[in-house]
Order: C-alpha cells, then sequence, then structure tokens
C-alpha cells in the first residue's frame, strides 16, 4: 500500500538517468510531476482508501536516507531568459552531447553548410570526450554548459549545489580547452528557476532557453522534425535539437536540409 515513496524515487532516479530529453518543455499547467520527489499526490495514491494526512513513518520501519533538498518547481519561467537571437538569424542549438557518433557528423554538416552553432554539452560526457569539446571549438561553434550530468532537479536544489554542479562542468569543458568560452548555461529539460538563472549570470553564463523545440528527442521521423521546425521557425529563433543522449539518427538525417533552408530563409547566427 505505501509503495508510492520507492515508485516515485525509483521514477525520478531513472529520469536522472535516462532523462536527457526535455519531456515538458511545452509545459503544460498541471502537468503530473511524476519526476517530482516532493510529496504531492500521485494517481496511484488516489485509488486506494485515502490515507489520514497525519500519517507519521512507524517508528518500527527502517527509515530511507532523506531525499535532496529541492525547492517546489516554479509554475513559470524565471526572468532573463534568452529565447530569441535578436536578429533576423536563427540559431541552431545541439544538446545532450558531445557524442562519439553524432557531434562528428552534425559539426561535418556545419562545416559544409559554413555555419557555426551552439552545443550544450553535459559535463560527464565533456569529461569522457574532451577531442569533442575541442573540435566544437575550434571549429568557432560556442559551447554552452548543460550541467554535470543533465539533472533535471538542478535548479531546485540549494544555491551552493547549483554552483558546484555549473562550476564542474566548466571545469571539465576547460580540461579540453583551457581558454574555453562559455557564454551559456541551459537547464536540462528547460526546467528552469530563478536561483539557476542567478548562479549562471554570477559565472557569467546567459541562460540559453528556445523558440523552437521539434522534440528531437522523443525521436520522431527525420520527416516530421523537417516538418515541426519549419512550422515554428521565424526570425531569430532558437532552435533546440540534440546531438547526444539517445539514438540521434533522425536528427542527423534531417539536419543538412534544415540548416541549408533556415540557412537560405533566415540565416543562421550564433545565439547571443
Ligand atoms: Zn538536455
Amino acid at each position: 500500500m505505501n509503495a508510492r515513496i520507492p515508485l516515485a524515487v525509483g521514477l525520478g532516479l531513472l529520469l536522472l538517468v535516462t532523462g536527457c530529453g526535455e519531456p515538458d518543455s511545452r509545459t503544460e499547467p498541471g502537468a503530473a510531476p511524476a519526476w517530482s520527489s516532493a510529496p504531492s499526490p500521485t494517481p496511484e495514491a488516489t485509488t486506494g482508501p485515502v490515507p489520514t494526512p497525519a500519517a507519521t513513518p512507524s517508528p518500527t520501519r527502517t527509515s530511507p536516507p532523506p531525499p535532496p533538498p529541492v525547492r517546489p518547481r516554479p509554475t513559470a519561467l524565471p526572468a532573463g531568459l534568452r529565447k530569441t537571437t535578436g536578429v533576423r538569424g536563427v540559431a541552431l542549438t545541439f544538446d545532450d552531447g558531445p557524442d562519439p557518433v553524432y557531434t562528428p557528423r552534425i559539426l561535418d554538416q556545419l562545416r559544409e553548410a559554413k555555419v557555426k552553432a551552439t552545443f550544450c554539452v553535459v559535463g560527464t560526457r565533456a569529461r569522457r570526450h574532451p577531442e569533442l569539446v575541442a573540435r566544437i571549438a575550434r571549429e568557432g561553434h560556442q559551447l554552452c554548459n548543460h550541467s554535470w550530468q543533465h539533472d533535471m532537479d538542478l535548479g531546485r536544489r540549494p544555491l551552493a549545489a547549483i554552483r558546484a554542479d555549473l562550476k564542474r562542468t566548466n571545469k571539465a569543458i576547460r580540461a579540453a580547452v583551457p581558454d574555453a568560452k562559455i557564454p551559456f548555461y541551459r537547464q536540462p529539460g528547460g526546467r528552469w528557476t530563478a536561483e539557476v538563472v542567478a548562479v549562471a549570470k554570477q559565472l557569467d553564463m546567459r541562460s540559453l532557453h528556445w523558440t523552437v523545440d521539434p522534440q528531437d528527442w522523443a525521436k520522431p521521423t527525420a520527416a516530421t522534425l523537417t516538418k515541426r521546425v519549419h512550422k515554428a521557425v521565424r526570425p531569430g529563433a532558437v532552435v533546440l535539437l540534440h546531438d547526444g543522449g539517445g539514438d540521434r539518427t533522425a536528427t542527423v538525417t534531417a539536419c543538412p536540409r534544415l540548416i541549408t533552408e533556415i540557412k537560405d530563409r533566415y540565416g543562421i547566427t550564433k545565439a547571443r
């Protein structure tokens, strides 16, 4: 009966490990916070008899370790996010890499089209593939901090924890490229908080959100992905794509044509 807490924690861990997508970037008010470690009611909790709210854990039961402290999830995006380029040109951003299979292919395509993009890299993956971080920088693309291990809840943790995570990630990037500029931070899952924006700013990083999210992490076909981008893109858009975190075949397949068409229609510029 009381399996809901371990279940919620288990779900949370599962999402933390596998959740490289941005599942709720199109924020739906009131969406079920299955990832949340807050003790909010869960669907399964409503199916059985309603427990009394005052119920406390039995002293005879072994207590699980306390969940990591998190603040409540904000209901709206905080101020201070960059969502557009501010000019006509469109910015392409690639998240969740670097990935040894997909990142080089995306880099080849960008080089072929003679355009620059922004790569939002995960710290653990930057540490594992420093040569890819170096290539990103060497070829004139921008680097963006995407947290140490894609912690969707990072923005809700204590300020010191946020700060340590972002600094650790920058350190991994600079282990690959000692003089790397890291002008941006992007919060995993788009789960921004005012606190994470403020810490990023203290570390000289602007908070980079997006305009267009074709949800390539959910593995649409290349044709669907292309259609979604074309339908949503407009002057000054920041387009969210993924070069890591899973099978990005569709993204790699769709990108050459997408890059050419966006370049011809709007121009491609760096995020700013
Ligand atoms: Zn991500």
